[in-house]
């Protein structure tokens, strides 16, 4: 028997998912963050202690682990792997003053052209008196995977998109070669690709065989897509979390910077989508979540609602609508609260229907079926509405977990190798 681990490195904290040959999850554990000061030193004991919270005959059993990261979470190393500074993390701007000199460089609307992209970051992190020891730079995942591996240097195109890795051609374009970059770019494999067993004094440490092979990664938000179960062009993944996010698999890569929407490289498949500022934080502004599970279920199905909002927390939207100034739009407001929640529902559907339509006006297949994940997700009276307005099957997804989707990577490179 051989097992797969995958292990994800989220926002909120770290999770391990170990799955059987059958895809069938046989052990998982967690790791919430707490308050953290030092990223990096949490990040390492974090994984040890993933790790050591499978049982000791499972980790014999395990053949290959992968391990995604938030997308555009950047550290520089010294040649030894030793971080010279703390890392930026996915949402931090600070790389915004660079995107000027940048935007000289690279193609107009480029991913890379954002405060947070991982290239605007580095940018910024070579201007640090540290940057001077750093030799390498590593995304988060690249990193965790390099503590089990040993190898420095290597990503996946998933991690790589945002800082500027062409992955059409496969290749790190010309005008990046033309920044004055001072470390090694990682060298880039697909996500899930064997690069190496894991170092021998980790394998003795944890009782782990020999020839555990470390996969290459991917991002968070791609794990919880792999984990959905959606496989085919035309199937899409909704997360109905605090915002609204869309995915959707395309045979035909989509791209429109005006309104975020880039595509992944999945297979020989493009994962393009974007997302709105609508969303599940909405709905927790004006309820409790046993006020949406009651006023829910009393929801005249019969019915549709008459009211057409943009739920918004504040002004501005980019997908479906690029305009930095919209309105929210909550007005008017019924005296009963169940026909708000409705209204609400529905108009946020339609948002949905609206990002779908703008990714197949884009030039993506034609959506077939819609798996949902996310908090929204178990309102079973939202799920009617929404198929009202989608016109296609919507199913729950097959599991939410972004470790279960990276163990799924694990266990398909290994299958592609042999
Ligand atoms: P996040 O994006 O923060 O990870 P989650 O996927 O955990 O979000 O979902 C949280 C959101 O789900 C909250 O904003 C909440 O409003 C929404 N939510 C929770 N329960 C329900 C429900 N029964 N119906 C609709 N939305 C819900």
């Amino acid at each position: 028997m051989t097992f797969y681990l995958g292990i994800d490195f989220g926002t909120s904290g770290a999770r391990g998912v170990v799955i059987d040959e059958e895809a069938r999850i046989v052990s998982q554990m967690r790791h919430p963050w707490a308050l953290v000061t030092d990223w990096v030193n949490c990040w390492e004991k974090t994984l040890w202690s993933l790790l050591e919270a499978i049982s000791e005959e499972w980790r014999r059993e395990i053949g290959a682990i992968a391990i995604d990261g938030t997308s555009s979470t950047i550290l520089l190393t010294d040649a030894a792997g030793q971080p010279v500074d703390t890392p930026l993390l996915y949402n931090d701007t600070r790389g915004s003053l660079m995107l000027k000199d940048l935007s000289h460089i690279a193609p107009p609307n480029h991913t890379v052209l954002s405060a947070t992209s991982s290239l605007t970051k580095l940018l910024w992190m070579q201007q640090l008196p540290t940057a001077s020891q750093a030799r390498y730079l590593l995304h988060q995942a690249d990193w965790l995977a390099s503590l089990l591996h040993g190898k420095l240097g290597i990503s996946d195109y998933h991690n790589a998109l945002k800082l500027g890795y062409d992955v059409e051609k496969l290749q790190y374009p010309e005008w990046l070669k033309k920044l004055p970059i001072q470390v090694h770019l990682p060298q880039v494999l697909a996500p899930g690709t064997p690069i190496a067993e894991l170092r021998p004094e980790i394998a003795a440490r944890f009782g782990f065989r020999r020839n555990c092979l470390v996969c290459a990664g991917t991002t968070d938000s791609i794990a919880a897509f792999l984990a959905s179960g959606a496989k085919l062009p035309g199937e899409a993944v909704t997360s109905l979390g605090s915002t609204l996010v869309l995915k959707l698999l395309s045979r035909t890569r989509v791209e429109d910077s005006q309104y975020g929407i880039y595509s992944h490289k999945l297979g020989d498949l493009w994962l393009t989508g974007g997302a709105s500022n609508t969303g599940g934080a909405v709905l927790k502004k004006f309820f409790s979540n046993d006020e949406l599970i009651n006023l829910s279920r009393e929801i005249d199905l019969s019915k549709e609602s008459e009211l057409d909002y943009y739920p918004l927390l504040k002004e501005g939207d980019r997908f479906p609508i690029n305009d930095p100034h919209l309105p929210p739009r909550l007005e008017p407001r019924p005296d009963h609260p169940r026909e708000f929640l409705h209204g609400l529902l529905a108009s946020m559907a339609k948002i949905e229907v609206r990002g779908y339509e703008l990714l197949q006006q884009l030039g993506s297949d034609k959506l077939i079926r819609v798996y949902t994940a996310g908090g929204g997700a178990a309102n079973s009276t939202w799920t009617v509405i929404r198929e009202r307005y989608l016109k296609v099957p919507t199913f729950s997804s097959v599991n939410t977990e972004a470790a279960y989707g990276t163990a799924l990577l694990a266990m398909r490179g290994i299958r592609k190798e042999n």
